[in-house]
Protein backbone atom coordinates (compact mmCIF):
# COMPACT_ATOMS: atom_id res chain seq x y z
CA UNK A 1 0.00 0.00 0.00
CA UNK A 2 0.53 3.93 -0.53
CA UNK A 3 2.95 5.44 2.25
CA UNK A 4 4.49 8.77 2.33
CA UNK A 5 8.15 7.77 2.43
CA UNK A 6 10.42 5.39 4.18
CA UNK A 7 9.14 5.29 7.91
CA UNK A 8 10.87 7.60 10.16
CA UNK A 9 11.20 5.85 14.04
CA UNK A 10 13.13 8.19 16.20
CA UNK A 11 11.74 11.42 14.97
CA UNK A 12 11.51 13.39 18.29
CA UNK A 13 15.10 12.02 19.61
CA UNK A 14 16.73 12.93 16.18
CA UNK A 15 15.10 15.99 17.04
CA UNK A 16 16.45 16.74 19.99
CA UNK A 17 19.96 16.26 19.42
CA UNK A 18 19.63 18.23 16.79
CA UNK A 19 18.81 20.97 18.64
CA UNK A 20 21.95 19.85 21.27
CA UNK A 21 24.08 20.67 17.99
CA UNK A 22 22.15 23.79 16.93
CA UNK A 23 21.74 26.28 19.47
CA UNK A 24 21.32 28.88 16.80
CA UNK A 25 17.93 27.54 15.76
CA UNK A 26 15.79 26.99 18.84
CA UNK A 27 12.46 26.13 18.20
CA UNK A 28 11.09 28.55 20.77
CA UNK A 29 12.27 32.44 20.87
CA UNK A 30 11.48 35.10 23.79
CA UNK A 31 9.61 32.21 24.81
CA UNK A 32 6.99 31.53 22.05
CA UNK A 33 6.97 28.81 19.76
CA UNK A 34 8.22 28.95 16.16
CA UNK A 35 5.80 28.67 13.95
CA UNK A 36 5.11 27.79 9.70
CA UNK A 37 2.48 28.86 8.25
CA UNK A 38 2.07 26.75 4.96
CA UNK A 39 -0.33 27.96 2.05
CA UNK A 40 -0.62 27.13 -1.44
CA UNK A 41 -2.51 26.82 -5.30
CA UNK A 42 -2.82 24.46 -7.65
CA UNK A 43 0.26 24.52 -10.22
CA UNK A 44 -1.76 25.80 -13.31
CA UNK A 45 -3.16 29.05 -13.74
CA UNK A 46 -7.14 29.12 -12.57
CA UNK A 47 -9.92 28.13 -14.77
CA UNK A 48 -11.24 31.23 -14.13
CA UNK A 49 -8.59 34.33 -14.14
CA UNK A 50 -10.59 36.21 -11.12
CA UNK A 51 -8.88 33.57 -8.96
CA UNK A 52 -5.57 34.19 -9.60
CA UNK A 53 -6.36 37.58 -8.36
CA UNK A 54 -8.19 36.31 -5.78
CA UNK A 55 -5.26 34.15 -4.97
CA UNK A 56 -3.28 36.89 -4.41
CA UNK A 57 -5.34 38.57 -1.98
CA UNK A 58 -5.57 35.62 -0.03
CA UNK A 59 -1.90 35.17 0.04
CA UNK A 60 -1.23 39.59 0.75
CA UNK A 61 -3.46 38.64 3.76
CA UNK A 62 -1.54 35.94 5.25
CA UNK A 63 1.53 37.86 4.65
CA UNK A 64 -0.02 40.66 6.38
CA UNK A 65 -1.40 38.58 9.14
CA UNK A 66 2.57 36.55 9.64
CA UNK A 67 4.74 39.90 9.51
CA UNK A 68 2.63 41.39 12.13
CA UNK A 69 2.87 38.59 14.49
CA UNK A 70 6.52 37.46 13.60
CA UNK A 71 5.41 33.56 11.80
CA UNK A 72 7.26 32.72 8.96
CA UNK A 73 5.31 31.20 5.76
CA UNK A 74 5.92 28.96 3.06
CA UNK A 75 3.66 29.69 -0.51
CA UNK A 76 3.96 25.92 -2.89
CA UNK A 77 2.64 25.85 -6.17
CA UNK A 78 4.10 21.80 -6.71
CA UNK A 79 2.95 18.36 -6.07
CA UNK A 80 5.56 16.78 -4.03
CA UNK A 81 4.12 13.72 -5.30
CA UNK A 82 1.84 12.85 -7.88
CA UNK A 83 -0.49 10.54 -6.09
CA UNK A 84 -1.32 12.89 -3.55
CA UNK A 85 -2.77 15.83 -5.71
CA UNK A 86 -5.09 18.35 -5.04
CA UNK A 87 -6.93 18.94 -1.60
CA UNK A 88 -4.20 15.88 -0.63
CA UNK A 89 -0.87 17.50 -1.68
CA UNK A 90 -0.31 19.32 2.12
CA UNK A 91 -0.26 16.19 3.41
CA UNK A 92 3.56 14.94 1.65
CA UNK A 93 4.51 18.70 1.96
CA UNK A 94 3.92 19.10 5.83
CA UNK A 95 5.50 15.74 6.01
CA UNK A 96 8.43 17.55 4.12
CA UNK A 97 8.54 20.85 6.00
CA UNK A 98 8.60 19.00 9.16
CA UNK A 99 11.68 17.15 8.23
CA UNK A 100 13.55 19.95 6.51
CA UNK A 101 12.52 22.53 9.11
CA UNK A 102 13.63 20.81 12.69
CA UNK A 103 13.44 24.53 14.23
CA UNK A 104 9.59 24.89 13.51
CA UNK A 105 7.75 23.72 16.57
CA UNK A 106 4.15 23.96 14.54
CA UNK A 107 3.41 23.93 11.43
CA UNK A 108 0.27 25.68 10.39
CA UNK A 109 -1.61 24.73 7.35
CA UNK A 110 -4.10 26.98 5.77
CA UNK A 111 -6.06 26.47 2.64
CA UNK A 112 -5.59 29.80 -0.36
CA UNK A 113 -9.43 30.35 0.22
CA UNK A 114 -8.99 31.02 3.85
CA UNK A 115 -8.46 34.89 5.30
CA UNK A 116 -7.53 36.18 8.16
CA UNK A 117 -10.08 38.69 9.14
CA UNK A 118 -9.01 39.71 13.12
CA UNK A 119 -5.58 40.62 12.31
CA UNK A 120 -5.17 41.08 16.42
CA UNK A 121 -5.92 37.61 17.48
CA UNK A 122 -3.31 35.09 18.50
CA UNK A 123 -3.50 31.63 18.59
CA UNK A 124 -3.27 30.60 22.65
CA UNK A 125 -0.17 28.55 22.17
CA UNK A 126 0.49 27.69 25.69
CA UNK A 127 -3.13 25.68 25.92
CA UNK A 128 -1.93 23.50 23.59
CA UNK A 129 1.07 22.01 25.47
CA UNK A 130 -0.14 18.68 25.75
CA UNK A 131 -1.61 18.65 22.26
CA UNK A 132 0.12 17.92 18.83
CA UNK A 133 -2.79 18.83 16.39
CA UNK A 134 -5.16 21.91 16.77
CA UNK A 135 -7.68 21.20 14.59
CA UNK A 136 -11.28 23.28 14.73
CA UNK A 137 -14.04 20.84 15.52
CA UNK A 138 -16.98 19.52 17.34
CA UNK A 139 -16.90 16.47 19.71
CA UNK A 140 -20.35 16.25 19.32
CA UNK A 141 -20.30 16.14 15.39
CA UNK A 142 -17.69 13.97 15.65
CA UNK A 143 -17.88 10.85 17.73
CA UNK A 144 -22.12 11.00 18.06
CA UNK A 145 -23.11 12.51 14.66
CA UNK A 146 -20.33 11.12 12.30
CA UNK A 147 -20.51 14.55 10.57
CA UNK A 148 -18.04 14.97 7.45
CA UNK A 149 -18.04 18.10 8.79
CA UNK A 150 -17.36 18.10 12.02
CA UNK A 151 -14.11 19.25 12.10
CA UNK A 152 -12.50 21.49 8.99
CA UNK A 153 -9.24 20.50 7.55
CA UNK A 154 -8.66 24.19 5.91
CA UNK A 155 -6.87 25.79 9.03
CA UNK A 156 -4.91 23.14 11.46
CA UNK A 157 -1.72 22.81 13.45
CA UNK A 158 0.53 19.80 13.48
CA UNK A 159 3.37 19.79 16.32
CA UNK A 160 6.70 18.74 14.63
CA UNK A 161 6.66 15.60 16.37
CA UNK A 162 6.99 11.67 16.08
CA UNK A 163 3.44 11.66 16.75
CA UNK A 164 2.78 13.79 13.86
CA UNK A 165 4.78 11.80 11.10
CA UNK A 166 2.57 8.67 12.76
CA UNK A 167 -0.43 10.60 11.90
CA UNK A 168 0.29 11.22 8.52
CA UNK A 169 1.41 7.85 7.97
CA UNK A 170 -2.20 6.81 9.30
CA UNK A 171 -3.93 9.53 7.23
CA UNK A 172 -2.30 9.15 4.20
CA UNK A 173 -3.23 5.48 2.02
CA UNK A 174 -6.97 6.94 0.74
CA UNK A 175 -5.11 9.50 -0.71
CA UNK A 176 -3.31 8.02 -4.12
CA UNK A 177 -5.09 9.54 -6.99
CA UNK A 178 -7.22 6.65 -9.58
CA UNK A 179 -8.78 3.37 -8.12
CA UNK A 180 -7.56 4.07 -4.28
CA UNK A 181 -9.07 7.56 -3.87
CA UNK A 182 -12.10 6.68 -5.69
CA UNK A 183 -12.99 3.26 -3.79
CA UNK A 184 -12.05 5.26 -0.43
CA UNK A 185 -14.25 7.75 -1.09
CA UNK A 186 -16.90 5.01 -1.40
CA UNK A 187 -16.30 3.61 2.17
CA UNK A 188 -16.44 7.50 3.35
CA UNK A 189 -19.57 8.11 2.14
CA UNK A 190 -21.23 5.37 3.49
CA UNK A 191 -19.28 6.18 7.48
CA UNK A 192 -20.04 9.99 7.32
CA UNK A 193 -23.10 11.10 7.94
CA UNK A 194 -23.86 14.22 5.25
CA UNK A 195 -21.22 13.36 2.47
CA UNK A 196 -22.34 13.64 -0.63
CA UNK A 197 -20.56 10.50 -3.59
CA UNK A 198 -17.47 11.75 -4.29
CA UNK A 199 -13.50 10.44 -4.30
CA UNK A 200 -11.68 10.37 -0.90
CA UNK A 201 -10.41 13.46 0.44
CA UNK A 202 -8.62 14.54 3.17
CA UNK A 203 -10.57 16.21 5.82
CA UNK A 204 -13.36 13.03 5.37
CA UNK A 205 -10.57 10.46 5.72
CA UNK A 206 -9.40 12.04 8.67
CA UNK A 207 -12.46 12.04 10.61
CA UNK A 208 -12.77 8.40 9.50
CA UNK A 209 -9.31 7.87 11.16
CA UNK A 210 -10.50 9.67 14.44
CA UNK A 211 -14.14 7.94 14.47
CA UNK A 212 -12.40 4.39 13.76
CA UNK A 213 -9.10 4.84 16.03
CA UNK A 214 -10.62 6.79 18.82
CA UNK A 215 -8.36 5.74 21.66
CA UNK A 216 -4.99 5.87 19.39
CA UNK A 217 -5.25 9.57 18.26
CA UNK A 218 -7.67 11.29 20.42
CA UNK A 219 -5.81 12.35 23.60
CA UNK A 220 -3.18 14.65 21.63
CA UNK A 221 -5.59 16.24 19.34
CA UNK A 222 -7.30 19.91 20.65
CA UNK A 223 -10.54 19.95 19.17
CA UNK A 224 -10.97 23.56 19.12
CA UNK A 225 -14.14 25.65 18.47
CA UNK A 226 -13.91 28.45 21.32
CA UNK A 227 -12.66 30.59 17.92
CA UNK A 228 -12.93 30.44 14.76
CA UNK A 229 -9.38 28.17 13.63
CA UNK A 230 -12.20 27.88 10.66
CA UNK A 231 -14.67 30.07 10.49
CA UNK A 232 -17.38 29.14 7.80
CA UNK A 233 -18.41 32.21 5.58
CA UNK A 234 -21.77 31.73 4.58
CA UNK A 235 -22.80 32.89 8.29
CA UNK A 236 -20.13 35.27 8.75
CA UNK A 237 -19.44 37.72 5.72
CA UNK A 238 -23.38 39.97 5.99
CA UNK A 239 -22.02 40.44 9.55
CA UNK A 240 -18.77 42.45 9.12
CA UNK A 241 -20.68 46.01 9.58
CA UNK A 242 -22.77 44.50 12.63
CA UNK A 243 -19.45 43.14 14.41
CA UNK A 244 -17.38 47.06 13.24
CA UNK A 245 -20.54 48.73 15.45
CA UNK A 246 -20.74 46.25 18.20
CA UNK A 247 -16.90 44.91 18.59
CA UNK A 248 -13.60 44.89 18.00
CA UNK A 249 -11.09 43.14 16.47
CA UNK A 250 -8.93 40.90 18.60
CA UNK A 251 -11.88 38.02 19.91
CA UNK A 252 -11.48 35.69 17.00
CA UNK A 253 -15.01 34.22 18.01
CA UNK A 254 -17.66 34.93 16.10
CA UNK A 255 -17.88 38.43 17.62
CA UNK A 256 -14.90 39.20 15.25
CA UNK A 257 -13.87 35.50 13.48
CA UNK A 258 -10.71 35.04 13.32
CA UNK A 259 -10.30 33.05 9.93
CA UNK A 260 -13.00 33.22 7.28
CA UNK A 261 -13.00 30.26 5.36
CA UNK A 262 -14.61 30.14 1.96
CA UNK A 263 -15.60 26.51 2.14
CA UNK A 264 -17.24 25.22 -1.46
CA UNK A 265 -16.58 28.62 -3.45
CA UNK A 266 -13.73 27.20 -5.48
CA UNK A 267 -13.31 30.59 -7.29
CA UNK A 268 -10.24 29.41 -9.07
CA UNK A 269 -11.73 26.02 -10.38
CA UNK A 270 -14.86 25.74 -12.49
CA UNK A 271 -17.38 23.74 -9.93
CA UNK A 272 -18.67 24.96 -7.04
CA UNK A 273 -21.70 24.97 -4.81
CA UNK A 274 -21.99 28.83 -4.51
CA UNK A 275 -22.71 31.40 -7.36
CA UNK A 276 -19.23 32.14 -8.21
CA UNK A 277 -20.74 36.13 -8.07
CA UNK A 278 -21.71 35.78 -4.51
CA UNK A 279 -18.64 33.98 -3.59
CA UNK A 280 -16.36 36.69 -4.89
CA UNK A 281 -18.51 39.46 -4.01
CA UNK A 282 -18.39 37.64 -0.27
CA UNK A 283 -14.00 36.83 -0.51
CA UNK A 284 -14.18 41.17 -1.36
CA UNK A 285 -15.65 41.70 1.70
CA UNK A 286 -14.06 39.72 3.99
CA UNK A 287 -10.43 40.65 2.51
CA UNK A 288 -11.03 44.38 2.73
CA UNK A 289 -12.47 43.89 6.28
CA UNK A 290 -9.10 42.60 7.12
CA UNK A 291 -7.07 44.74 5.54
CA UNK A 292 -8.76 47.73 7.02
CA UNK A 293 -7.27 45.93 10.13
CA UNK A 294 -3.93 46.76 8.34
CA UNK A 295 -4.07 50.33 6.50
CA UNK A 296 -5.68 51.56 10.00
CA UNK A 297 -1.80 51.31 11.12
CA UNK A 298 -1.01 53.41 8.27
CA UNK A 299 -3.93 55.80 8.34
CA UNK A 300 -6.11 54.84 5.84
CA UNK A 301 -9.45 52.50 5.18
CA UNK A 302 -11.17 51.18 2.20
CA UNK A 303 -14.15 53.67 1.65
CA UNK A 304 -16.53 50.17 1.78
CA UNK A 305 -16.50 47.06 2.36
CA UNK A 306 -17.08 46.23 -1.62
CA UNK A 307 -14.43 49.02 -2.94
CA UNK A 308 -10.84 49.09 -4.01
CA UNK A 309 -10.52 52.78 -3.01
CA UNK A 310 -9.20 54.23 -0.27
CA UNK A 311 -9.95 57.28 2.60
CA UNK A 312 -7.78 59.00 4.87
CA UNK A 313 -8.39 58.18 8.62
CA UNK A 314 -6.37 60.60 10.26
CA UNK A 315 -4.18 64.02 8.82
CA UNK A 316 -0.68 63.90 7.94
CA UNK A 317 1.46 65.53 11.04
CA UNK A 318 5.10 67.03 10.08
CA UNK A 319 5.89 64.99 13.67
CA UNK A 320 5.58 61.18 13.03
CA UNK A 321 7.16 60.16 15.96
CA UNK A 322 5.06 61.94 18.58
CA UNK A 323 2.15 59.14 17.08
CA UNK A 324 4.57 55.70 15.80
CA UNK A 325 3.69 53.64 19.13
CA UNK A 326 -0.20 54.43 19.33
CA UNK A 327 -1.28 52.90 15.98
CA UNK A 328 0.70 49.98 16.58
CA UNK A 329 -0.52 46.75 17.10
N1 LIG B 1 -4.25 23.03 -2.86
C1 LIG B 1 -2.96 23.05 -3.35
N2 LIG B 1 -2.70 22.49 -4.56
C2 LIG B 1 -3.66 21.92 -5.33
C3 LIG B 1 -4.98 21.92 -4.83
C4 LIG B 1 -5.25 22.47 -3.60
O1 LIG B 1 -2.07 23.58 -2.69
O2 LIG B 1 -3.36 21.43 -6.40
C5 LIG B 1 -4.53 23.63 -1.54
C6 LIG B 1 -5.21 24.99 -1.63
O3 LIG B 1 -4.62 25.82 -0.65
C7 LIG B 1 -6.64 24.67 -1.28
C8 LIG B 1 -6.49 23.48 -0.35
O4 LIG B 1 -5.39 22.75 -0.86
O5 LIG B 1 -7.27 25.75 -0.64
C9 LIG B 1 -7.71 22.59 -0.27
O6 LIG B 1 -8.05 22.08 -1.54
P1 LIG B 1 -9.55 22.12 -2.05
O7 LIG B 1 -9.59 21.48 -3.40
O8 LIG B 1 -10.43 21.61 -0.98
O9 LIG B 1 -9.72 23.64 -2.33
P2 LIG B 1 -10.61 24.74 -1.62
O10 LIG B 1 -12.03 24.27 -1.73
O11 LIG B 1 -10.14 24.88 -0.23
O12 LIG B 1 -10.31 25.94 -2.46
MN1 LIG C 1 -10.84 25.49 1.57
Amino acid sequence: TYTLGPKINNWDISRKSWFTQNPNFPNYVNGKARILLVTGSPPSPCDNPIGDHYLLKSIKNKIDYCRIHGIEIVYNLAHLDTELSGYWSKLPLIRRLMLSHLEVEWIWWMDSDALFTDMFFEIPIPKYADYNLVIHGYPDLLFNHKSWIALNTGSFLLRNCQWSLDLLDAWAPMGPKGPVRDEAGKILTHNLKGRPEFEADDQSALIYLFISKKDEWMDKVFLENSYYLHGYWAGLVDKYEEMIAKHHPGLGDERWPFVTHFVGCKPCGSYGDYPVERCLRSMERAFNFADNQVLKLYGFSHRGLLSPKLKRIRNETTTPLNFVDRFDI
